[in-house]
């Protein structure tokens, strides 16, 4: 591979903001900054400069086309391509692209997930530019990043509610800030997504419908090595996995997207790819483009990747780690511990906030992450549970614990704590005990919430932290200003609000039985398993009126989004399956009919040669194969009818219940017979490759 040189290579395609400034005038420069950096709406005349310059510089840079990019609520993003050219009157053509056409379009939207949101004879919806993000290039196209509405206003995107959540955040913090005399003009939240990934041979991949269809594989017995070596975590990268890599960091640092570490995962052609965090919309659409470049660039060397959270059962999952804070345009990370007594205080405040958040909202962000796939992986002892606490870790915890209790903490020299008199002493950023099975873990100056599946977009689960934290805050708010005494009022707040939360709080092994009875039973914190169960949550009269109190989502968003959130989940199972039948009936039972039918033919073949032979091998392998047979068939028997029934359901509750209730088990049950079938039958007999052929397939 040609040598690059990374700081030249680096947000190439992409206008950014040195872009814009070597480019824009200075006046259109300093508008658009406002417009970025305040919220402040845009000229025509500066969009129209903008447009043109975009253009410009696009074309430079090779593209023809420019679409809207949208990330609609499929999961996945969108786009559709205009060229620039227009006729020109000598029969030419000229490239063309309005501030119109920069700052609004149309897609045909109809085809898109409503939810019932746009009303039939009104299928259109229009994409509206976000200047906070920047507008790249991919394969020809300037993209624009873009919101996506109904045109009565309502968001039809992740985006949207993402944007308007980072904007409640904002007004919340800003007014504890102000309480505390710190100077800032405004508040962000800004993620570093942890993305994990397999990578599988393309070849071996095309051979496996389930993989084609669904992103995972159905059936599958166990390879004799599995991951139990725990050599491939962190181990040498493969060759062929090293190139791609390479070419994967390319791909995105030409895109800004500022792809850092790399390593192999616990599972064998498994693997993680880690960027450096940025403002949370930006990240957001960066992880929706690395996914979708990982995918690419994998094709591109032969292979497949994955993304699906469990591509293959008993074998590690792959997850996300959504890690995340909040800071200031200032410079201050209000999840940092600081020097003086009152940046402690104000860290504390912050904290609290986050712990009251997750405590009084644990099935918004469980159901923040609840899909089809990532059922698969929670409380599967490889991720978190679906119980959601947070890990705090020792040190915090003791401070915590003395703040509560009006004890003295053994960094403040025997002194009672009273908050914004004495100092909490500065941290060690503890990184040796990390506490891997919490779902919510607090890492020295961020949390990392991580439950989200691999193929999550990270917008639901942000959107839901950063509404959350915000209610906090303006509690917290709403009683600080009003104080008579605020260092008083605060240091009440704080030991109020750690004693209330305390069920939240747990540093012990999230993947123990022991866990799961204490926190549902004594503690009371939710175990919201699946999807079905999660998702109706959404709305719950607790969550709409906050949500809707901070903004965030309108009743009609709300009710469409859970409503679509639902359909993806019945739909994929429903797609899978399917495809379970179709496997069954076109190759399982066939090609294990075919070994029968060797083993029938040989026995009777070696009788004929000699009485005094058994056949013992050849006959009990047939037996039971016979007998497995015999399940299979009812098993697929009874899940084509569970199909059926299904077909026939309309209400969305019902048939995800259904599906959850029904469906699935008969799924598994079909499997279990499959999948011991397949460890009795030869493997030239069987019709696709094995679990060890996949997971081994790349060198
Ligand atoms: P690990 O969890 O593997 O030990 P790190 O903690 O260094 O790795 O970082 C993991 C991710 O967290 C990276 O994407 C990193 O950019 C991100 N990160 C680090 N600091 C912050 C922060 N203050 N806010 C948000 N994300 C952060
Ligand atoms: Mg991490």
């Amino acid at each position: 591979m040609e040598k690059q040189n990374v700081p030249e290579l680096y947000g190439s395609l992409v206008f950014n903001d040195k872009v814009m400034r070597a480019r824009l005038s200075e006046d259109v420069y300093t508008s658009l900054r406002k417009t970025i950096d305040e919220n402040v709406s845009l000229e025509t005349n500066v969009a129209d400069a903008v447009a043109e310059e975009m253009k410009n510089w696009a074309i430079e840079n090779g593209a023809t086309h420019f679409t809207h990019w949208f990330q609609p609520l499929t999961g996945v993003t969108a786009e559709k391509h205009d060229s620039f050219i227009a006729p020109s009157p000598d029969g030419g053509v000229l490239m063309e692209f309005s501030g119109k056409e920069l700052i609004k379009g149309e897609p045909d939207a109809s085809s898109f997930p409503s939810g019932g949101l746009r009303a039939t004879f009104e299928a259109r919806g229009y994409t509206a530019w976000d200047p906070t993000s920047y507008a790249f290039i991919k394969d020809h196209t300037l993209c624009i990043p873009t919101a996506f509405c109904s045109y009565s206003g309502e968001a039809l995107d992740k985006k949207t509610p993402l944007l308007r959540s980072m904007q409640a955040i904002n007004r919340q913090a800003l007014r504890i800030l102000k309480l505390f005399g710190t100077d800032a003009n405004y508040v962000r939240t800004s993620v570093g997504p942890e993305q994990e990934y397999f990578l599988i041979d393309q070849e071996m991949f095309n051979k496996r419908p389930d993989l084609k269809y669904t992103g995972r594989t159905l059936f599958g017995a166990m390879p004799p090595r599995g991951q139990e070596m725990d050599d491939h975590y962190f181990g040498v990268i493969k060759p062929r996995v090293n190139e791609f890599m390479e070419d994967l960091n390319n791909e995105l640092w030409k895109l800004g997207i500022l792809a850092k570490t790399e390593h192999n995962e616990v599972a064998p052609a498994q693997h993680e790819l880690a960027p450096i965090y940025s403002t949370t919309n930006v990240a957001t659409d960066s992880n929706q483009l690395t996914m979708e470049i990982m995918k690419k660039v994998a094709s591109r060397h032969g292979m497949v990747c994955l993304l699906h959270e469990k591509p293959f059962a008993g074998v590690n999952g792959s997850g996300k780690h959504n890690n995340w804070s909040i800071g200031t345009d200032t410079g201050i990370n209000l999840l940092s511990p600081g020097k003086t007594p009152y940046e402690n205080a104000q860290f504390l405040l912050f904290l609290c906030a986050v712990i009251q958040a997750v405590d009084d909202y644990q099935d918004l962000l469980r159901l923040s992450v609840a899909t089809a796939g990532n059922d698969h992986r929670l409380g599967a002892n490889e991720a978190p549970p679906a119980i959601i606490s947070i890990f705090l870790g020792d040190e915090l915890s003791a401070i915590l614990k003395a703040i509560k209790n009006d004890e003295p903490y053994e960094g403040t020299e025997d002194v009672v704590m009273k908050l914004g008199v004495h100092s909490i002493p500065k941290f060690r950023r503890d990184t040796t005990d990390r506490n891997r099975t919490s779902p919510f873990a607090f890492t020295g100056n961020k949390f990392e919430f991580r439950s989200l599946g691999s193929s999550n977009s990270i917008a639901c689960c942000n959107i839901m932290l950063n509404a959350s934290v915000a209610e906090s805050l303006r509690q917290y708010a709403d009683e600080l200003e009003n104080a008579a005494d605020f260092e008083t009022a605060l240091h009440e707040l704080i030991k109020r609000v750690i004693t209330d939360h305390q069920r939240i709080l747990f540093d012990g092994n999230g993947y123990g039985e022991e866990w799961i009875k204490e926190a549902t039973e004594v503690r009371g914190l939710s175990n919201l398993k699946t999807t079905a169960d999660a998702m109706p949550h959404l709305l719950d009269e607790k969550n709409k009126k906050m949500l809707m109190e901070h903004k965030v989502f309108t009743e009609a968003e709300l009710q469409s989004r859970c409503e679509i959130m639902l359909e993806n989940y019945v739909k994929t199972v429903n797609i899978e399956g399917l495809t379970m039948v179709d496997m069954v009936r076109k190759n399982y039972l066939p090609s294990i009919e075919r070994y029968l039918y060797r083993l029938a033919e040989t026995t009777s073949l070696m009788r004929q040669v000699s009485e005094n032979v058994k056949c013992n091998y050849e006959v009990s392998t047939m037996e039971r194969l016979s007998e497995l047979t015999d399940h299979i068939l009812e098993a697929v028997k009874k899940l084509e009818g569970v199909l059926d029934t299904f077909k026939g359901m309309d209400d969305i509750f019902e048939s995800s219940a259904y599906v959850r209730d029904e469906m699935l088990p008969t799924m598994d049950e079909l499997r279990k017979y499959v999948d011991e079938a397949e460890m009795l039958t030869s493997q030239k007999d069987w019709p696709f490759p094995s679990y060890g052929q996949l997971l081994f397939s790349v060198s």
